[in-house]
């Protein structure tokens, strides 16, 4: 019988609400007890729990005689309680132990439960939690020496035991007979050793029985085992899971698992079994041997953090029965349910991190809202040689829209190279400056600052041009009301300009301020800094775009990335920010010739680049990805440099980029290759994004098959920045299908957000971009294809904020202590 406690714990949560007064219920509450605490009595079964519960409700004064004080801790004690018997896994673990299924759904093996103690349920919660955060040789079986091992799984703690997850399982649920075996397919049998000896096989030496069941015999080779001979022995009974082949017209399993047939749990055979992922040194077995029994005990010591009336309404599996699933499932419905379970609570944790942060960064103090002066903001865009896309103009009002409120901005704008974000960036810079604010764009390198320092000079001087003063603030007035000071700030000035830069700065003489990281250092100080532009947003840490946060009192921010991020991708990555797009590029743009070349047609390629260099253009060669290693990918980029100076162009100029040099000798090349000194630029993947050179207009690409869509068509966008067209040619030597899927799809798609979903289909997130340097927590059991669940996530994340925006409500307790503890280490300390 079920315990109905729903009633119970909304009176109480409502009494805490009131302060406890005892008028939530008709009559008091000891009255209302009375009848609940003798039904609930009658369906406890496990008689520890029985007493705990007992001892809750013992009370000699009754609610009615303790002080407010009392009566909140007392109400938290039985919410606890509560919370304990909700939890049906508890109680049907307790009620249901030693259940014997004979042939439940898909089981015809015999599986005794190992019998679980319901004792440790009872422990405080704050001891669990220390308990599972103890170190994972507290767990039987693993030693110091084991422990190392599991430390390069990424495991450290009982509690990244139960949450190593296996890659995939292996169903060998369904016993079969010899006589009825599906040859190449998963088999378990049950059958009796006639015989077990060592045999030579080949140079190998091995394990060969002979088992028999009552359906027929049949052998058995254990490869290279022969010390299974001697463990397995005549007479005994086992269950043997694994792949049957013929040989010599019978069929026999080869290597399969087994495990002998006893009244006690199977752990690698008979049903679905887990494949973890193994480092050397621990095998399958061994990880089987110690995960099995670690689970079974220790999750009871897991809080399940998602209150009832969640799990309910969203129809989640709880979670000690959903970790227990993950590992060791009943069926295959148990393990997709347990995964869902999972999976969300991955989302939703993530989501809420994400929500948080965005709701400390506009709560505290309100952002200076703009006045949006509508005939100012026609002044410059008239003076605009062109007309703002569709696009363009709704991102701008956008953006508008979020200036004209007293909350801070945040929003992300996204569009491909040469969409035009900085001239959307700019109006929204001028209105800064026309409120009488600053305002600070922000780029990943130096040459990429420069490079907007520039187009805002182009932009600004359309009407009035200026001549900077001796430190380089450049003023323009002409069009627009007032004039505009702007300046750039890099890392590579000069010590003294600097200064004299900073005290501009600080003194509001300076309006936009174009720079590097040197504009997050500790003395860049401002006047009155309202409006923050972030460029090429995933090249920046949170931390970073939180330091240029506070250099402002609560500024307006704005990022802009050239990357297209899926939309489930961008939620997730940056679900504090608001999404704009600018999916249009300006017209009159080529498309980029892209072919996919076999290697025989090296030569070829050559051959056309150099078509291209006599009719003035320029090239770039990217090289191949060699290996993470930023050296070893230099040494390779200058052997490949190297070679074709030599070889293939060694009339043309020909110039190196690479990660290891240093970004003077960096930015001096690329100078050169932009007056156009170099005919081919030879580079490593580093070639930076946003590099503007018109010039260009061939591409070759080295091992186009090893990089991602979205990466492809990155290093496509350096050129076709002119008006000739442009080509893009791609080199493979051996694709994969998955490679030759992807060279396919950037030959044929053009759109970079298509691209960038295909990518996310075709890799997988991990891969997209390092989810891992964004300082997101890690994602075992989502997929982040699964738009559903992720927006589900979202919106009950959202939901949650507004009924309980601080997560102070008891039913909410223990999800506030989990979202902390995911979340712990991974942000600035920008909200505790
Ligand atoms: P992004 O920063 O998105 O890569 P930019 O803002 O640098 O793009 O714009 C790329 C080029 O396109 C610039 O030379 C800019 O002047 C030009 N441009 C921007 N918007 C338009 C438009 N609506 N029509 C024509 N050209 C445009
Ligand atoms: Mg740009």
């Amino acid at each position: 019988m079920a315990i109905n406690s729903e009633s119970l714990r909304k009176i109480l949560e409502l009494e805490i609400k009131k302060g406890c007064p005892d008028t939530t219920v008709f009559g008091g509450l000891d009255r209302f007890l009375a009848n609940w605490v003798n039904q609930a009595k009658a369906a406890i079964t496990d008689r520890n729990l029985l007493k705990q519960f007992s001892a809750v409700f013992q009370s000699k004064t009754g609610y009615a005689g303790m002080d407010p004080d009392r009566r909140k801790k007392w109400i938290d004690q039985v919410l606890a309680m509560l919370q304990v018997l909700e939890n049906p896994a508890i109680n049907t673990a307790v009620i249901s132990q030693d259940v014997v299924s004979d042939s439940g759904k898909g089981h015809v093996l015999k599986i005794a439960r190992r019998k679980k103690t319901a004792d440790a349920v009872h422990l405080h919660a704050a001891k669990a939690k220390e308990e599972l955060d103890a170190s994972i040789t507290e767990v039987k079986g693993i030693s110091e020496a084991l422990k190392k091992k599991f430390e390069k799984l990424g495991v450290t703690s009982i509690r990244d035991l139960l949450y190593f997850f296996p890659n995939r399982h292996i169903d060998y649920s369904q016993r079969t007979f010899i006589n009825r075996l599906i040859i190449g397919a998963e088999n378990t049998i049950i059958a009796t050793v006639w015989e077990a000896r060592e045999v030579q096989t080949g140079t190998r030496r091995s394990t060969e029985a002979t088992v028999g069941d009552e359906t027929g015999n049949m052998r058995v080779v254990w490869f290279n085992q022969p010390y299974l001979a001697k463990s397995i022995k005549a007479g005994e009974k086992l269950v043997i899971s694994g792949r049957v082949t013929v040989f010599a017209g019978m069929p026999v399993f080869e290597s399969p698992e087994w495990e002998p047939y006893e009244e006690k749990e199977l752990i690698h055979t008979g049903r679905l079994i887990p494949v973890y992922p193994l480092t050397q040194g621990l095998s399958q077995r061994q990880l089987r041997r110690i995960v099995k029994p670690a689970v079974d005990y220790w999750v009871q010591f897991l809080d399940d953090h998602l209150p009832l009336y969640l799990r309910n309404k969203l129809h989640l599996m709880d979670l000690k029965h959903a970790i227990a699933q993950a590992h060791y499932p009943d069926d295959e419905a148990a393990k997709n349910e347990a995964r869902r379970r999972l999976a969300f609570d991955e989302l939703f944790l993530l989501q809420l991190g994400v929500l948080k942060r965005k709701r400390f960064w506009q709560k505290d103090q309100p952002a200076l809202p703009f006045k949006i002066d509508q005939p100012e903001l026609k002044r410059f865009l008239d003076s605009l040689p062109y007309q703002l896309t569709q696009a363009q103009e709704k991102a701008l009002k956008e953006i508008l829209n979020d200036l004209a409120k007293p909350v801070a901005m945040s929003r992300l704008l996204q569009g491909e190279v040469g969409s035009g974000k900085t001239v959307v960036a700019t109006a929204a810079l001028i209105l800064a400056v026309i409120n009488g604010y600053q305002g600070a764009i922000m780029a990943p390198t130096e040459i990429l600052a420069d490079q907007h320092f520039k187009t805002m000079r182009t932009v600004l001087s359309r009407v009035a041009g200026s001549e900077p003063d001796e430190s380089g603030i450049y003023g323009f007035h002409g069009f627009l009301s007032r004039q505009i000071r702007i300046a750039l700030l890099t890392g590579d000035l000069p010590q003294q300009k600097k200064k004299y830069l900073q005290q501009q700065i600080a003194s509001g003489e300076v309006d936009i301020v174009i720079g590097t990281h040197a504009l997050i250092q500790e003395h860049v100080e401002f006047r009155k800094l309202a409006l923050v532009v972030i460029d090429e947003q995933h090249r920046f840490g949170v931390e970073q775009r939180s330091a240029l946060r506070q250099k402002g009192t609560n500024p307006h921010v704005l990022v802009m990335t050239a990357t297209p991020i899926p939309r489930t991708l961008a939620l997730t990555l940056y679900g504090d920010l608001d999404l704009s797009v600018i999916d249009q590029l300006p017209p009159g743009r080529q498309e980029i010739k892209t072919r996919w070349l076999k290697p025989e047609q090296r030569a070829a390629a050559y051959h056309f680049l150099r078509q291209q260099i006599q009719k003035g253009r320029q090239a770039f060669i990217i090289c191949p990805l060699v290996e993470e290693s930023e050296a070893i990918q230099a040494k390779a980029a200058v052997a490949e440099y190297e070679r074709l100076s030599r070889e293939v162009f060694p009339d043309l100029k020909l110039g190196l980029l690479h990660g290891r040099m240093s970004p003077e000798e960096k930015e001096s090349v690329m100078k050169r290759f932009h007056a156009g000194e170099m005919d081919i630029l030879v580079s490593t993947p580093v070639v930076e994004v946003g590099i503007d050179v018109p010039n260009a207009t061939v591409m070759l690409i080295e091992s186009a098959d090893r990089f991602g869509l979205s990466q492809l068509h990155q290093f496509r966008g350096r050129v076709g920045r002119g008006t000739e067209q442009s080509y893009c040619m791609l080199l493979a030597e051996k694709p994969t299908d998955i490679g030759k899927e992807r060279l396919d799809l950037i030959e044929k798609v053009h759109n970079g957000f298509q691209l960038a979903e295909e990518d996310l289909k075709l890799r997988g997130p991990g891969e997209f971009f390092g989810t891992r340097q964004s300082g997101l927590p890690d994602l075992k059991m989502a997929r982040l294809s699964d738009v559903a669940l992720l927006e589900l996530a979202r919106q009950e994340a959202i939901e949650l904020f507004r009924i309980d925006s601080e997560l102070s409500k008891p039913e909410h307790r223990l999800l506030a202590a989990e979202l902390e503890r995911v979340w712990r280490n991974r942000t600035t300390g920008e909200w505790s």
